[in-house]
């Protein structure tokens, strides 16, 4: 991770926000390379999602919305995480990150009243004639190693307090802080700020969403919100959308835009951030379809269009919610999961949540957000399914899958490291960089320069004539370029005008025509 966060910085993909202040934590800015890598996946889904399909019309909503959206759609009563507060750091944990166990230690003996670590704690008899002695808590922020980490605090632990006996462990997986007893576990809880117990304090639900005033008044009756999805906009807007005439069942609404979480713990670089983008989709189904037939179809259809932006298929995995967690009215969740550095996480949600928010609106609302049914003569409140997904969190995914370090050899077989993104043309920020081989040779630089200018009518391309072409070869392969076209003495000299395609992966060079360059665009950037 330090090393992508490294190379977005020094090549121009993604800078901390507001930095010569010191940076705001959870929010980022996209520099020049990362605002076409966004632009680019962006406008590949939109013109998959919207664009190719008959069924799907797309939605721009406001990012403020009226107050009682929010009440509706359940965020004012329910869009909380549980929180965790040292008082003596002043940190804030999410309790589900915050994750620890009791060191429970096993000794032939009952430990003497006076030697007890936690005063008041006595052994417990667990048979065989051994005693359980809790000596202290342990705690470590989810990681990939949390379980690992634990039990090393552990025996640091034990170590410390030079207790003799047998570490025993009370649960096999780690549990998190909302599991924790407020009496008797979390005030020997260590605060993972400090290390010392005593200073967290119980969990409490946070609202997430981001409050704002909207007019000149500053009294409650002017409270609204920072959208925290783009989704209620399409529910909000569906009769609207219904009466333009140019939806018959099923259809979709998908809408691109900013969204707004005040995450207790923003992290993992972009991939927690307190501003976001999120590709949602609403997709209304009749309230007698197949929905399960309907939701594999989405699930699938994601992860086909994960593949087609070049996310490896190794790294793609599917996460169904358990039943006990889904909420009361939500039918089903699948998460495609990406296999990030820090580990497994979600990446796209894809939910089928029956008609709850449609009625929920038509309840507070008063209005009625139904469809009449042509067969049957009846009115009806649709279904829905609703693929979610964040931009910043794909962009993450192709970063992390495209980055790599490599040993190759130079032209004179000397071995050298190049740092290459294996990013898909489809959302590469640059598709063709443009090389004249000499930069003081007129009669290359003239025809690099017509070909850059026609290229650059339809695609990014980058034109460089600085530096050794070896060198400029690998300033592209770090920002992904998938092809270089190195204008050379063949190309002015023999017949066929043909320029040196290199090929970033393969580091293959090849003859090749300005034809067969537009037709080889045309094919892979789409
Ligand atoms: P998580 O459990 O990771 O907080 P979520 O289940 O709350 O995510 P949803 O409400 O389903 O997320 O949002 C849909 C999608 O929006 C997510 O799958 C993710 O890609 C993206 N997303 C959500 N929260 C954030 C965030 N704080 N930063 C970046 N992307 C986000």
């Amino acid at each position: 991770m330090d090393n992508i966060v490294a190379l977005c910085k020094r090549r121009g993909f993604i800078f901390p926000s507001s930095e010569i202040y010191g940076g705001l934590n959870g929010f980022f800015d996209y520099g020049p390379l990362g605002v076409e890598l966004k632009k680019n996946i962006r406008d590949c889904w939109w013109n998959d999602m919207v664009r190719r399909r008959d069924d799907i019309v797309g939605l721009e909503s406001s990012i403020i919305m009226h107050p009682k959206v929010w009440e509706a759609s359940g965020h004012v009563a329910g869009f909380t995480d549980p929180l965790v507060d040292c008082k003596e750091s002043k940190q804030r944990y999410r309790a589900d990150q915050l994750f620890w166990e009791p060191v429970n230690v096993e000794t032939d003996e009952r430990t003497p009243l006076e030697k007890l670590p936690i005063p008041g704690r006595e052994s417990l008899d667990v048979g065989n004639g051994k005693w359980s002695t809790t000596i202290g808590y342990v705690s470590a922020l989810e990681s990939e190693r949390t379980n690992e980490e634990l039990r090393e605090k552990a025996l640091e632990l034990k170590r410390k307090l030079a207790f003799k006996g047998e570490l025993r462990w009370s649960s096999i997986t780690a549990r998190d802080i909302t599991a924790a007893d407020p009496v008797r576990d979390i005030p020997h809880i260590p605060s993972p700020a400090t290390g010392k117990p005593g200073s967290l304090t119980p969990p409490r639900s946070f609202n997430m969403m981001f409050e704002t005033y909207v007019g000149a008044l500053r009294d409650d009756s002017a409270i609204s919100y920072l959208r925290p999805e783009t989704a209620q906009g399409m529910f909000v807007d569906f009769k609207s959308v219904v009466d333009t005439g140019r939806v018959k069942l099923p259809f979709g609404i998908a809408q691109i835009g900013k969204s707004f979480r005040n995450e207790i713990t923003p992290r993992n670089f972009i991939f927690r951030s307190r501003e976001f983008e999120q590709m949602e989709m609403e997709y209304f189904i009749h309230e007698d379809a197949d929905w399960d037939k309907c939701h594999k179809e989405w699930i699938e259809w994601c992860r086909q269009w994960l593949l087609s932006i070049g996310l490896p298929e190794s790294h793609l995995s599917l996460y169904a919610h358990p039943k006990e967690k889904l909420a009361f009215y939500s039918k089903g969740t699948v998460d495609i999961m990406f296999k990030y550095p820090f580990g497994v996480q979600e990446l796209w949600g894809i939910a089928a949540r029956g008609n709850y928010d449609l009625e929920q609106h038509a309840k507070f609302s008063g209005v009625p957000q139904v469809i009449f049914d042509e067969a049957t003569k009846k009115k009806f409140t649709p279904h829905v399914i609703e693929p979610a997904v964040g931009v910043d969190r794909i962009l993450l995914a192709v970063l992390c899958a495209g980055y790599a370090e490599e040993e190759v050899k130079d032209d004179k077989g000397n071995v050298e490291k190049r740092t290459v993104l294996r990013l898909n043309p489809r959302i590469a920020p640059v598709k063709v960089a443009v090389l004249p081989l000499l930069k003081n040779k007129p009669e290359l630089v003239a025809v690099a320069q017509k070909l850059h200018a026609k290229l650059k009518r339809k695609y990014a391309v980058f034109y460089d004539e600085g530096g050794a072409i070896g060198r400029r070869y690998r300033r592209q392969d770090e920002i992904g370029t998938p092809w270089c076209v190195t204008i050379d003495f063949e190309t002015i000299e023999k017949p066929g005008a043909t320029f040196t395609l290199r090929e970033r992966d393969s580091m293959q060079q090849k003859r090749i025509t300005e034809a067969d360059l537009f037709a080889l665009l045309e094919e892979q950037v789409y």
